[in-house]
């Protein structure tokens, strides 16, 4: 079941330490100035459910919830939810 509209990073938030890379290679890379991450391949459309839990992976063990996830609900949801940590047991 699809349950991710589209996700991305908040650089702002991002200590840029990587453990999303170590994670999720294949949906996050260091960005150019090496000072955050960027997503690989943005179109959720394409998800299969692996990857959805991957991300909701990534996300939930975000230190500093900069990895940001909008649910087909509407909802935003990141490290720092009760929602997404739910979710990424369940995924
Ligand atoms: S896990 Fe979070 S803080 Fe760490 S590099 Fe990835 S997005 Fe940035």
């Amino acid at each position: 079941m699809q349950t991710i509209k589209e996700f991305w990073v908040d650089t702002d938030q991002c200590t840029a330490h990587y453990l999303c890379i170590e994670l999720v290679p294949i949906r996050f890379e260091m960005s150019g100035n090496g000072w955050s991450v960027s997503i690989r391949g943005r179109e959720c459309a394409e998800l299969n459910p692996d990857e959805v839990s991957e991300i909701m992976w990534a996300a939930a063990h975000c230190p500093t919830a900069a990895i940001k996830v909008e649910l087909v609900t509407g909802e935003t949801v990141d490290s720092a939810s009760e929602t997404l940590k739910a979710l990424a047991k369940r995924v």
